[in-house]
């Protein structure tokens, strides 16, 4: 496979329904990896289950019979101490669930490819520093180095970059830059993204999203209209049987693939033993699910509005994850854009391949081999990060934001603030990263204290704290204090959800027994 006698390297899209890989072939081509039952997407869904974990279609099937040790969509807790239902009577966190789904994929790859050292993973580019942090604690229980993490929407366009060849040695500056909007609904992610392509530099000029809206979101609109239906005929709710939900999502999942195709779905589900049909037409479906469409137009146009631009400087509109495929998605796009989406390469694919291009970019970059196709990336902070300061007329808390989102990466800015009180003697300087003036809005990053200020300095005193966040999400802060020799500084590395003895103690626990979940 062109890879033997290398580090062996993939592309790894850990979405939170579906997860995709791929791989560079020896003509330095990206080509997804097909799991064990040869397809090209597999669900990211772990059983935990008395006889041993599960991961993918399998763990799918069985998932009716043991739905209290089923876990889904762990991506969306994805930063927070515990998954949000025990499992089996166990509560885990959701980088243990998220590393078997990895320890899958690597198996899959490794059955292709032969042993397999090295990853880069994507994650939305909405994802904060403790989010992003927990991906790649995932890949390293899973037992993989994870090169990077690089942004889904930044994965898409350097796929899509490769496919309209602008990755071709010399092709620097050859062209005049070409924006492309990138879409992407998945099952439980939206992300969007205004991406630019010059030459073969990819650079993110804005970017929104919302962690909590996806297809799931589209599945659940059409579980309540069959649910409704099936309570008119039989005076029962079905959604208050587990087993009846599952299958009721099943049902509602298949019948919205259909609806893709088709202008009607017939739906077949089954509650304790009472098997009920129904026809959806796609009217209903779009009627029910207008509302989550129209969050996704609002962020879409908000995305361009932070750039600066307008739709007439937009080149190409890219449609990325399974739920792009939605005929609505495709209508509305055009209607807010004015432009044709374009379909050139695969929406389940596209991120994958876009992570493996990268990984052989960085597997250059660390001696491990040389890459086939060169290209630059420059990323944007996702979220503001700023400061708690003291509004002077109220004596409020608030937050001031030193450095915008999508600012490109590495920024660096100063802030200009004063003491609070005569006499002060000490400073303390709060790090958050978000948007709202309101600290508890917003999440803590760190916190240090500038002391030992000396005696009698009156009130408003001025302070200076400087910023500077590099590539690799690392936030160097630093004060000074006016007619102090020396200031304060704090460099704060992404905050870990798990700590290293934490993440150590999971990696012996996983690597010791597979059945540690069994009761
Ligand atoms: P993620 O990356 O968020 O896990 P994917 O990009 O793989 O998700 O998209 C999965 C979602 O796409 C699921 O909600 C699935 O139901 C939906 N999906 C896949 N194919 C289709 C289709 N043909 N029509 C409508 N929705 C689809
Ligand atoms: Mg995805």
């Amino acid at each position: 496979m062109g890879q033997s006698g290398k580090t062996n390297f993939i592309g790894i899209d850990l979405g939170t329904t579906f997860s995709a890989m791929a791989f560079i072939d020896s003509f330095g081509r990206p080509s997804t990896i097909p799991n064990s039952n040869g397809n090209n997407t597999t669900p990211s869904v772990v059983l935990f289950g008395a006889d041993g974990i599960i991961v993918g279609e399998e763990a799918v099937q069985a998932a009716t019979m043991e739905a209290d040790r089923v876990a889904e969509c762990a991506k969306r807790d994805m930063g927070s101490r515990h998954f949000r239902k025990s499992l089996g009577g166990k509560q885990l966190p959701p980088e243990v669930i998220s590393s078997y789904i990895l320890k899958k994929l690597k198996a899959d790859a490794e059955r292709r490819l032969g042993p397999i050292s090295h990853a880069v993973i994507t994650v939305p580019a909405y994802f904060d520093e403790k989010r992003r942090q927990a991906t790649v604690n995932a890949g390293r229980l899973a037992g993989l180095e994870v090169l990077d993490i690089l942004n889904e929407p930044t994965a898409a366009a350097i796929a899509y970059g490769f496919h309209r060849g602008f990755l071709k040695h010399g092709n620097h500056d050859a062209e005049k830059p070409i924006r492309v909007l990138v879409y992407d609904l998945g099952g439980g992610t939206f992300d969007v993204t205004l991406m630019e392509i010059k030459g073969d530099h990819f650079r993110t000029l804005a970017t929104d999203g919302d962690v909590k809206l996806g297809g799931r979101d589209w599945d659940e609109k059409l579980v309540n209209l069959i649910a409704e239906r099936f309570i008119r005929e039989h005076r029962e709710d079905p959604r208050q049987n587990q087993e009846s939900l599952y299958d009721l999502y099943r049902a509602a999942e298949t019948a919205k693939r259909t609806l893709t195709e088709r202008e009607q779905a017939l739906v077949v589900m089954s509650h304790v033993g009472t098997r009920f049909k129904t026809t959806i037409n796609r009217a209903d479906f779009e009627g029910a699910t207008a509302a989550l469409l129209n969050r996704t137009r609002i962020t879409t146009e908000i995305v361009l509005q932070q750039s600066k631009l307008t739709w007439n400087d937009v080149d190409r509109v890219l449609l990325v994850g399974g739920s792009s495929r939605m005929p609505m998605v495709e209508r509305m796009l055009k209607e807010v854009t004015g432009k044709d989406p374009d379909r050139s390469v695969s929406p389940d694919d596209a991120v994958a391949q876009g992570a493996a291009l990268y990984a052989e970019l960085m597997i250059q970059k660390r001696g491990l081999g040389t890459a086939h196709n060169q290209f630059s990336v420059t990323n944007v902070n996702s979220h503001s990060l700023g400061i708690i300061g003291i509004k002077p007329d109220t004596g409020r808390r608030m937050n001031r934001v030193v450095i915008p989102k999508n600012s490109p990466l590495p920024a660096m800015a100063k802030m200009n603030f004063t003491t609070h009180r005569p006499d002060q003697r000490s400073v303390l300087v709060t790090v958050v990263e978000g948007e709202s003036e309101d600290p508890e809005a917003c999440t803590p990053v760190g916190q240090f204290m500038v002391r030992d200020l000396p005696p009698g300095l009156p009130a408003k005193w001025p302070v200076q704290i400087v910023y500077q966040y590099s590539e690799n999400g690392c936030l160097k802060v630093n004060a000074m204090v006016a007619g102090q020799q020396q200031g304060a500084s704090t460099e704060f590395v992404r905050d870990n959800s798990l700590s290293d003895d934490d993440l150590m103690a999971w990696g012996q626990r996983l690597k010791s027994s597979n059945d540690y979940f069994a009761v």
